[in-house]
């Protein structure tokens, strides 16, 4: 478990990680999704003891990473996978890590072998290609085998085929029992993935709910308008205490309307319709409207730093 007590990162003026107070817990796996500049790698390196706090506090089992002994049998992490000393071999690698942090040699081959580099481990990672060095950085988080495991944007720049080995990956560690904890700005990538989800906007906390509730909360459904007789097919609504709304391309919302209601009552009016369609608002769009009204709170801030943000509609619950 990783907890998360009124975490802030300040660099100057700018406030990088604000009051964020959450959980994340073993047997799932969490995202933590937020907008490129949120406060995601910036919340990550603190939980890592790499960046200092400067405020709250963050605690790995209840102790600080710093506090931890052999740290990467307790949490791994793949933060940056350029960080790898590229003159080294991928085997060579790991076995300095193994070494420095007490970790038996012949774990080097069992990590090399569950990510899929036993055949290049005697390649120089300088060669490696985008996917291979994301995959010998998972190998470094493995090779601890620890119970909590922290992914960086995981899938940034991977082809399809290493991004579905990611995930699969990521659901099973959690499957053992695992905590897992990966950031992404991809909405559609976390969906995917996570089970529960975490989204923070201009470092401040937005979300801290379930896939479930979130799809559930979030899954908007409306029926799509288009029609030639714009202003009659308004009024005939309108009478019947129907309420669409007029958007842009000269199409109309009704929100969670039924169209066989609407399309009788067209007929009936014997209006024309070109479009009538049952939509669904995607989880991206959602995402997006979060984070966005999270910028606009932030303009016009009237509420103390750190007050749960409730004004955009949803009904997040704040776990913790
Ligand atoms: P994310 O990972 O969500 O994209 P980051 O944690 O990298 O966001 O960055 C959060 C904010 O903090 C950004 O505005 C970024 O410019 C700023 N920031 C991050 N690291 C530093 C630093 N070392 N010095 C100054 N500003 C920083
Ligand atoms: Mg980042």
């Amino acid at each position: 478990m990783i907890e998360l007590d009124g975490l802030t990162k300040r660099y100057g003026e700018k406030v990088a990680v604000n009051n964020l107070t959450f959980a994340v817990r073993p047997g799932i796996v969490t995202g933590f999704l937020g907008p490129n500049g949120a406060g995601k790698s910036t919340t990550m390196r603190m939980i890592l003891g790499l960046d200092r706090p400067t405020a709250g506090d963050v605690r790995i089992d209840g102790t600080h990473y710093d506090g931890l002994r052999d740290p990467l049998t307790y949490i791994g992490a793949l933060l940056d996978a350029k960080a790898v000393h590229g003159g080294r071999n991928a085997f060579n690698h790991l076995l300095c890590l193994a070494q420095s942090n007490g970790i038996p040699r012949a774990r080097v081959d069992e990590v090399l072998d569950t990510v899929g580099l036993t055949s290049v481990a005697r390649k120089k990672a300088k060669g490696f290609s985008l996917g291979m060095g994301q995959r010998l950085g998972i190998a470094g988080a493995l090779l601890g085998d620890p119970r909590i495991l922290m992914f960086d944007e995981p899938v940034n720049g991977l082809d399809p085929e290493g991004i579905h080995w990611i995930r699969n990956l990521m659901k099973s560690l959690a499957a053992q029992g695992r905590t897992v904890f990966v950031s992404s700005h991809l909405m559609s990538e976390m969906a995917l993935t996570a089970d529960h989800l975490v989204v923070i906007g201009q470092g401040r906390l937005l979300a801290d709910t379930s896939m479930a509730d979130f799809i559930q909360q979030n899954s908007r459904s409306y029926v799509r308008i288009r029609t030639p007789q714009r202003e009659r097919l308004l009024d005939v609504l309108r009478g019947a205490g129907v309420v669409a709304v007029e958007t842009g391309g000269g199409t109309l919302e009704v929100d969670g309307g039924k169209p066989e209601h609407i399309g009788e009552l067209a007929a009936r009016h014997q209006i024309v319709l070109h479009e009538l369609s049952p939509q669904q608002a995607s989880l991206e769009e959602a995402f997006m409207r979060l984070t966005a009204e999270s910028v606009e709170y932030h303009a016009h801030d009237t509420a103390p730093p750190g007050a749960p943000v409730q004004d955009w509609g949803g009904d997040w619950k704040r776990e913790g």
